[in-house]
């Protein structure tokens, strides 16, 4: 749908984390009014909607991706599967009734379960406020004899993680300072550096708010079923330890993070 500019500008005053659900609502109210196209009227009734209290209509659950589908050359793994997947996933447990029982007044933006996906390191969805993050990952390995040491891998590595061994003159990857993020695999001219593993970081009980946090990451990289399972797991513990329509951060602190990875 087309946006005028005054409400390009005003959208961009939502916090960048509610942009997108945001503009959704906007263009929803805008089409329910059989607009052409977005005015500034939509997105101020929307707001006035939002701080008014009023219900929201709401699946309970929102699932974020990056940009990376659109083209992005930076991408370590691909989410659709995994999205579509989730996305099942979560609309089977009604969520939204189960939030509504919980919460005490109308149920919010900030009530929602929020599942953010970024197929690169960059993380440009910000996986690390989510409830659930999941990050692309590739971990890469030399095969030593390929390697003719020209470096590239080197200057294309932002984390310093590449060096040539003097001796052997070969790449040689510091696993410590490692993001995953595969750069060096798709920069190799000789096919040096395969994909010893391709899979997802996953991170729980990010949030923000008024006691904000950044998630904790499991260890390990995990194929997109282990992911679905140790999401599905998160979710068990949400619905059996939800007091208040709380964030899963909130219970994590508080029983703890532990889950079968
Ligand atoms: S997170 Fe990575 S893959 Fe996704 S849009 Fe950002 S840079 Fe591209
Ligand atoms: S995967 Fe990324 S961070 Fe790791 S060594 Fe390669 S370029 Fe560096
Ligand atoms: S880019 Fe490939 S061939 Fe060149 S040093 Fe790195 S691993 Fe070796």
């Amino acid at each position: 749908m087309i946006w005028t500019r005054e409400a390009e500008e005003a959208v961009m005053k939502a916090p960048f984390f509610v942009r997108r659900r945001v503009r959704l609502e906007v263009e929803k109210e805008a089409a329910r009014q059989k607009a052409s196209k977005v005015l500034l009227k939509h997105v101020t009734e929307c707001r006035q909607k939002f701080l008014s209290g009023k219900p929201i209509a709401s699946k309970g659950f929102q699932i974020e991706a990056c940009f990376g589908a659109s083209g992005c050359n930076n991408r370590a793994n691909t989410s659709e599967d995994l999205l579509a997947e989730l996305e099942k996933t979560l609309a089977s447990r009604d969520m939204a009734g189960f939030l509504r029982e919980r919460t005490a007044g109308a149920l919010k933006i900030h009530h929602e379960f929020r599942v953010c996906f970024s197929e690169c390191p960059n993380a440009c969805s910000r996986p690390q406020i989510a409830d659930i993050g999941i990050i692309g990952a590739v971990r890469p390995r030399v095969v030593q004899k390929e390697c003719t040491g020209c470096a590239l891998c080197v200057s294309e590595c932002s984390e310093d993680a590449i060096h040539i061994e003097p001796d052997s003159g070969v790449a040689l990857i510091d696993t410590s300072r490692c993001l995953l993020c595969g750069k060096c695999i798709q920069v190799c001219p000789s096919g040096a550096i395969e994909e010893a593993q391709k899979g997802w970081r996953i991170l729980a009980g990010g949030k923000l708010g008024r006691h904000p946090q950044l998630g904790k990451e499991m260890e390990g990289i995990y194929s997109s079923s282990e992911a679905l399972r140790i999401v599905e797991e998160f979710l068990d513990i949400y619905f059996a330890q939800n007091i208040g329509g709380e964030r899963l951060g909130a219970i994590l602190n508080r029983i703890g993070y532990g889950v079968k990875s």
